[in-house]
């Protein structure tokens, strides 16, 4: 379904990132020049360097460098989300859970079956509202882990970013996202369940995605 290579200059979701498109930060990584404070901020890229794509942010009047994976492309990559993934949004259902992501089950059919026979808490409808969702719950969390349904396997993440990247790949990609995150002395957690669903998935699919215009 989708045909995107994940070059130097392409942004968290595998987008092109151009001079003069309009980028936000969805990542932290200070070394990489994307501080926490600017995450979630918005600015315009005014030339490509040699390893990172500099931005204006917005009310800012100096250029940052900032690696490009840390990025979002806007408005553009919504539009190639709707080309690519045409037909798909995602269902999020969370749940809170005593105990730590050690003890997490592996996802089977029967459970995303059961998942999507229920309201779910929230419509998203592109790999970037996916991401956003995954990490509002996050902010106080130390603990990240991410369903890899390759080698199927929970991997645990140090880095909140490199967690959030994934994620948004996954979901890029057509994927389900499923995530979990808990404090650092891992008494409870909250999973996070992002299915994705079809037509064939989902009755209210056009409802759905009305709610997209
Ligand atoms: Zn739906």
């Amino acid at each position: 379904m989708t045909s995107r290579t994940y070059g130097p200059w392409a942004d968290a979701c595998g987008v092109p990132v151009t001079t003069a498109a309009r980028v936000e930060q969805i990542g932290v990584h200070k070394p990489h020049g994307a501080l926490a404070g600017r995450r979630g901020k918005t600015g315009v890229v005014t030339d490509l360097g040699s390893s990172r794509v500099n931005v204006l942010f917005d009310g800012e009047d100096i250029p940052v460098g900032v690696r490009p994976h840390l990025l979002q492309v806007l408005a553009q990559q919504e539009a190639e989300g709707m080309t690519c993934l045409e037909g798909l949004h995602w269902h999020g259902y969370l749940h809170r859970a005593e105990g730590g992501l050690y003890e997490l089950p592996e996802p089977t059919l029967l459970d995303r079956k059961i998942r999507l026979a229920e309201v779910p808490h929230t419509v998203l409808r592109s790999p970037s509202q996916v991401a956003k969702w995954v990490g509002t719950t996050s902010d106080q969390d130390e603990c990240f882990v991410l369903w890899l349904p390759a080698p199927g396997l929970w991997r645990t993440y140090a880095d909140q970013a490199e967690w959030r990247t994934e994620a948004v790949k996954l979901a890029a990609r057509a994927g389900a996202v499923y995530t979990a995150v808990s404090s650092a002395d891992g008494s409870a957690r909250c999973e996070l369940y992002a299915e994705a669903v079809s037509a064939d998935d989902c009755p209210e699919h056009g409802v759905h995605h009305e709610q997209d215009a």
